[in-house]
Parts: structure tokens; sequence; C-alpha cells
């Protein structure tokens, strides 16, 4: 069992705070163990709730399409929230509770080690950019310790204000440089790139071996 399966099953079971009381299922998160961008929300909503998987509602579909516009899947990004527990008739979690759910979201991070985390919307956006101000801090990017951090409006955001809907979409369109961007900043190569690595190695030594047997042979 993988460390973020254990992790899942110990979410499950938690009573840290009083959002425990009214669940169907917790919601711990889902998607790619070694991703290298995290999307992280708010909480799970009633949909959320009933299937234990983030982001499967109005707004879930809402994301899917963003994904798609920057030509990414679910299935290669991780996607979790701030509090795991879906709050009562999908009020704001309160700060207690955010408090309370911290460790899960920090020991998810430790595991997955995203190159880049993309908060969406105000409570997200709070843990990650201190002070900062959804409608000023939405589409820009901060790094620490090697770790790019990119705000967005939550996707349900675009559902309650239509407007909102094309800002989304621009902010989503920035993600890709930036996460070649983190890509090119990080020292430890993801398993693709050292795969991708390992074959140009090989590639090379086979190359050297053809262009040294023609030389050994000329000398007989
Ligand atoms: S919201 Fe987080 S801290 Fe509260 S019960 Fe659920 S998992 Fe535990």
């Amino acid at each position: 069992m993988s460390s973020l399966t254990e992790l899942y099953e110990k979410i499950a079971k938690c009573e840290a705070c009083r959002l425990c009381k009214q669940r169907k299922r917790a919601v711990p998160g889902e998607g790619r163990e070694d991703a290298e961008i995290m999307f992280i929300g708010e909480a799970p909503g009633w949909h959320e709730d009933q299937q234990g998987r983030p982001f499967v509602g109005p707004a879930g579909q809402f994301l899917d399409e963003l994904l798609q516009s920057i030509s990414l899947k679910r299935s290669e990004v991780y996607i979790a929230n701030v509090v795991k527990c879906r709050p009562p008739g999908n009020r704001d979690p309160l700060p207690d509770e955010i408090g309370a759910c911290r460790n899960w979201l920090d020991r998810q991070i430790e595991l997955i080690k995203p190159k880049m985390i993309v908060t969406l919307g105000r409570y997200s956006m709070a843990r990650f950019f201190p002070g900062g101000v959804i409608s000023k801090v939405h589409g820009t990017a901060r790094k620490s310790e090697g770790v790019t951090y990119f705000a967005m409006y939550h996707p349900a955001a675009a559902l309650h204000q239509g407007s909102l809907r094309k800002v989304i979409m621009e902010d989503m369109l920035k993600i890709p440089s930036f996460l070649t961007q983190a890509e090119a900043a990080s020292e430890e190569p993801s398993p693709q790139k050292a795969k991708k690595a390992e074959k140009v190695e090989k590639v090379e030594k086979v190359e050297k071996v053809e262009q040294a047997e023609p030389k050994q042979l000329s000398m007989f």
C-alpha cells in the first residue's frame, strides 16, 4: 500500500473537527502520486461528499474543461482541497476547521512533491499567498523553496458569476509556461525526465560505439 493510500485511510477516520459529524465520505484527493502539478480547492460539496472524490460536480466539469484547454488530463495532475470533509450546506470552511485539516494537506504535498501548486479560490490562496486578495492575486505566481505557486479563482466562481469564466480560462492558459519554468529550475528530474535522459544516454553510447568500431577496423 502506498504512503498516500495509507494517508487516505487515516483521513477517512479523522475526527479532528466538527465536519466529521455530517460527512458521508471524507474526500482526501486524487490523482497521480508523482504529479508535477497539484490543484488545491476549498472543500468538498454535495457531489464530492456522496462520491468521496474531489471536483466531481458542475465546478469539477469546468475544471476538466480547463485542464483540457492546456492538454492535461485529471490522471496527470493531483487534485485536493484545503478541508477534506463537506461543510454543512456548502458553507465556507471555518478557520479552526482549516487549521485542524492542515496537517493532512501538508502531508499530501510532502508525499507528492509537486513542482507547481495551483490554488483554486480564496481559502487555498490564503494559505500560500498570505495577505493576498483574490481579485488582485489571481493569474500571478510566486516561488518559494523550489515550488511555484499560482493563484486562480475557484471554478465554481464562474458558475455564480458568468463574467469570471473568461478570466479563469485566461489564467489557466498561463499555467504551461510557469510549469515549464518550474521544471527547468527543478534540480531533481521527474521520473518521466529521468527516463528520457536514460534513453538519450543509451543512444549516445550506441553512437559512440558505432563511431569507434570503423577506426579499430582500419588499424588492421
Ligand atoms: S475536515 Fe479534516 S480535520 Fe475535519 S474531520 Fe475532516 S479530515 Fe478531519
